[in-house]
């Protein structure tokens, strides 16, 4: 949820990065004020398209999508709408190869106008995700709003023009930035590395006399918040944080308990991923993710065919917010254990009560772990298929497919990268295309995120 590769607001800063490391600039630490309210016009804009689509949708928003979908996308036209028994069993599953094609964009948007995101790839072909604006912003910033109304205490610090939520990432390589949330008293929300900690946070956020930091909402993935607690641990800061949003990874008991310990913060968790934006958050009690019946829908994949409950197995998502590129009985990667009833805070509804799978590949390298995805611009679009696992500490065997000998070009990126390490390099032939593996996968023996 925390940040994209995609046009449109906010309008991030490229991070300069080289060989040593990430170099500090007035971009890494914060955008302009001025950089901010620039943006704001157009992002009241779309906060009104959300409205408008609120208003024409707000007794049943599964139907209007529904109703939207068999109207005005050529994948789904031959459902012919007969209104009254517009039903979600009626649409076929979808999956990633289904999702990329053309017919699966809604002809109401013109597409030279969407902002798009591209998921990792790490699990498969990367799938480029299109949203129009009123779903942008409902994705990006009311998802946000959804924490700070079950998190009182994040809520009631909140304040105008101050860092309302600072999302961090421990990628390198993933764009930063900012934006004024509407949705949140006209807060800032800040996208930054997580390693900085509080640096130069100042100018966003109150810093008490004592020179705590205050920060409403920290969110990121579990292995980028303790990356950031390393960082302000690291440079002695303290900070005042009210509610963590942890996503994107499996969140290990053992690593709530060490944030809420280091941060004396809340720590809800959330389900989200770029094709189906926030899908379930965490209540406090411990009971599971309770699926957010606004924005999406949830069913398990059996080997016996679809259930809609109280099973276990591969999770197919509806997305209620994404108009643009309707995501309809999608099939993703994770699977969980989907339970239907009552809990203790007064929800109603699907929970996800255990997920599985959904731990990112980290290599660990002599300067610390890094995210397998800072491998993603030496293979992608220069590969048809690669492989790379950390067999050992110090030994990396890579394997690609490629009209091209990329090898040179494989072995000085991952050196630049990993350090000084064994790099064993195979180029496949095109016979060995038959393989029935990913066609892009990271692997490693050592660790998975849970490990740092
Ligand atoms: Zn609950």
């Amino acid at each position: 949820m925390a940040s994209c590769t995609e046009t449109g607001f906010p309008r991030w800063s490229p991070i300069r990065s080289d060989a040593k490391g990430v170099m500090l600039s007035n971009d890494v630490l914060g955008p302009s004020p001025t950089a901010l309210l620039s943006e704001l016009p157009e992002i009241l804009a779309a906060r009104e398209a959300l409205l408008r689509r609120f208003s024409q949708s707000k007794t049943d928003r599964l139907f209007a999508l529904l109703k939207h979908t068999v109207s005005t996308v050529p994948r789904y036209l031959y459902l012919a709408p007969n209104e009254a028994e517009l039903s979600l069993d009626q649409f076929p599953l979808s999956n990633r190869t289904t999702l990329a094609q053309e017919v699966s964009l809604s002809r109401s948007f013109d597409k030279s106008r969407l902002s798009y995101c591209t998921t990792s790839g790490s699990t498969g072909a990367p799938l480029t995700v299109y949203r129009d604006a009123a779903s942008r912003y409902e994705c990006y910033f009311e998802s946000y709003r959804l924490v700070a109304d079950r998190a009182p205490a994040a809520l009631e610090s909140i304040r105008p023009g101050r860092c309302g939520v600072l999302a961090v990432s421990d990628n390198r390589l993933k764009p930063i930035g900012g934006a004024i949330n509407p949705s949140l008293k006209n807060s800032v929300m800040l996208w930054r590395q997580a390693g900085l900690g509080a640096t130069g946070l100042e100018p966003w956020c109150d810093v008490t006399a004592s020179g705590t930091y205050c920060l409403p909402i920290v969110a990121g993935r579990p292995s980028a918040i303790l990356a950031f607690i390393r960082g302000i641990q690291s440079q002695g800061q303290r900070v005042r944080v009210a509610a963590v949003l942890c996503s994107g990874e499996n969140l290990y008991t053992n690593v709530r308990r060490q944030i809420k310990s280091a941060l004396a913060a809340e720590v809800y968790e959330a389900y989200t991923s770029r094709e189906g934006g926030i899908m379930a958050l965490s209540c406090g009690n411990q009971s599971g993710l309770h699926v957010i019946a606004d924005r999406a829908r949830l069913e398990v994949l059996e080997s016996g065919g679809v259930a809609k409950e109280n099973r276990r197995g591969t999770l197919i998502v509806t997305n209620l917010e994404n108009w643009a590129m309707p995501t309809i009985r999608y099939i993703t990667d994770d699977s969980a254990v989907l339970e239907t009833g009552k809990c203790a805070c007064g929800f109603e509804g699907s929970t996800v009560v255990t997920m599985y799978g959904r731990d990112s590949v980290y290599f660990l390298t002599r300067s610390g772990p890094i995210n397998s995805s800072l491998l993603d611009p030496i293979f992608e679009s220069h590969c048809l298929e690669y492989h790379v696992c950390q067999q050992e500490k110090e030994r990396f065997d890579v394997a690609y497919r490629s009209r091209a000998d990329l090898s040179a070009h494989i072995r000085q990126g991952l050196t630049r990268l990993l350090g000084d390490v064994a790099i064993y390099i195979k180029r496949q032939s095109d016979d060995d295309g038959t393989s029935k593996r990913p066609r892009y996968e990271v692997a490693s023996r050592l660790a998975a995120g849970r490990d740092i």
